[in-house]
């Protein structure tokens, strides 16, 4: 990027708002994944009609644009690989209206998760999906993602809930898509397309979002087992039995000691899994799904504690929300995967997993959204150790192929970004690949948006 387009980047979104010395691009140059890849200058635009002048430029002169929300993805996909312009969202964080009577939201993409979330509370109503980084995440990195969370397993994911967008499309025009009501199927639908594309189709700037009435109540158990086989073994039982909460986590006995002094009861010694459970819903629902649990557990002689106090449940599901950042007390690094398979074959799962990490010498812990089959896998790993490092490769391509082969999928939540991107072929055929690569080249012909995501390079 030569200065005559820094001096026009400059002139679209203000000197305040470009930035191009290089402590400041060091802050816009990394997500969770801890790899780094500095940018050439950022950009903090105040609007859509910024942006499209952005990407009107960018198109023009073919550099490349990445949009970043708040830098927490796991699979790289906010990361300038290629140099170019980091586009940040950070200003475009107004919830612009909150609709009770209709039960929508409209917001734009820099809003905080937590923030929209603690806004509805007050009008009694809920946006349920709910990654354990909802304090910091963004709507529009979780809709590039299709983000999800404990709440999936009742109430489903991002996509779910993404009524409409307004996008900036690489050329600088902007798209209207979708409807603000429940129900619309005129023409293609284009906001399922758009969400969990990554931000390589373009950029959201507006999302109209589905909302839920709060539940009246909620009533949170912790189950303990002496074993991970039957305590994934019960997940799709519990399922049958007609209890449907709305989380249903689990935790490894590595899980469980990375967090274990935040948990606030009491776990027995010889605890080696967990199943956390919430029930809601009005009183009466509770209730009976509540009459119905201790029937299971009193049946099936699990031992489980219920959280006495809203405060004691919010210390447990923090303690689950804390397991993905304490595990670097385990090792420096990690390869962070979320599978999913399905839920009666989780227990194929985690044996094969701790298999795995016997055979290859590795801590590899599991945790996660039990109740729909997406379960986290830390290969936890000492980078500077090549020999290591080679062992943890060789394992996340053993559970990919066996991800696959129990008829899951790659991810569920993380989405593909650069991290998972060469295993692609594992799942998706010739011609899946070859009409995705279609609709990418249609809306970015000149590939300036997040080039080198999602799809393997060749060869
Ligand atoms: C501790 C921790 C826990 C996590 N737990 C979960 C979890 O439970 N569930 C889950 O799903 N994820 C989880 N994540 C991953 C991450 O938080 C999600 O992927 C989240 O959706 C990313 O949001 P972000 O604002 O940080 O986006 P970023 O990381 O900034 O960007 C993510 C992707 O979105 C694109 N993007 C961002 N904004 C826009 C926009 N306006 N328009 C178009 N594209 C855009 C970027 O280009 C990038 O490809 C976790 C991460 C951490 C660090």
């Amino acid at each position: 990027m030569d200065r005559s387009i820094i001096k026009q980047l400059e002139r679209i979104v203000g000197a305040d708002h470009l930035f191009t010395a290089p402590e400041e691009l060091r802050c816009y140059s990394y997500d969770a994944t801890g790899q780094v890849f500095l940018p050439e200058a950022v950009v903090l635009p105040g609007s859509a009609q910024e942006i499209a002048a952005i990407l009107a430029l960018a198109n023009a002169h073919r550099f490349p644009v990445v949009p970043r929300g708040a830098g927490s993805g796991m699979t790289g996909g906010s990361l300038p690989v290629r140099g170019g312009l980091v586009l940040g969202t950070g200003r475009l964080n107004r919830i612009l209206e909150i609709d009770p009577a209709n039960m929508i939201a409209v917001v734009e993409p820099g809003v905080v998760t937590g923030d929209l979330q603690a806004a509805l509370k007050k009008f009694n109503l809920m946006y349920p999906p709910d990654p354990a980084s909802l304090k910091f995440c963004t709507i529009g990195g979780n809709a590039a993602e299709c983000a999800g969370g404990p709440s999936a397993v009742k109430y489903g994911v991002t996509k779910d809930y993404v009524l409409g967008l307004e996008i900036v499309l690489a050329t600088g025009e902007i798209l209207q898509t979708g409807v603000r009501t429940e129900k619309g199927v005129v023409g293609y639908d284009l906001t399922r397309l758009f969400v969990g594309s990554e931000g390589t189709l373009g950029i959201f700037t507006r999302l109209i979002l589905r909302l839920l009435p709060l539940p009246e109540r909620k009533a949170s158990y912790l189950l303990t087992f002496s074993s991970l086989a039957e305590a994934t073994g019960h997940v799709s039982r519990l399922l049958a039995a007609g209890i449907p909460p709305c989380t249903m986590e689990y935790m490894d006995r590595t899980a469980i000691s990375v967090v274990r002094e935040r948990i606030p009861l009491k776990l027995p010694e010889e605890t080696a899994a967990l199943l956390l459970l919430e029930l809601d819903g009005s009183e009466r629902e509770v209730a009976l799904q509540q009459a119905r649990l201790l029937d299971y557990l009193t049946r099936e002689r699990i031992a489980y504690r219920q959280a006495a106090s809203e405060a004691e449940a919010q210390e447990i599901w923090q303690a689950r929300r804390a397991i993905s950042p304490a595990t670097f007390a385990l090792k420096p690094h990690k390869i962070s995967e979320d599978v999913v398979v399905p839920r009666a074959r989780i227990p194929e799962l985690v044996n094969f997993t701790e298999d795995l990490a016997r055979e290859l010498a590795l801590t590899i812990l599991t945790f996660g959204h039990a109740g729909d089959g997406n379960i986290h896998v830390n290969i936890m790993l000492d980078r500077s150790i090549k020999e290591e490092e080679a062992r943890g490769e060789a394992a996340r391509q053993r559970l990919f192929i066996f991800v696959v082969g129990l008829g899951g999928t790659l991810s569920g939540e993380h989405g593909i970004g650069i991290t998972k991107s060469r295993f692609l072929p594992l799942e998706l055929s010739p011609t899946a690949l070859t009409v995705m690569r279609s609709i990418k080249k249609l809306f970015d012909p000149n590939q300036i948006l997040n080039p080198g995501k999602i799809f393997p390079e060749p060869g």
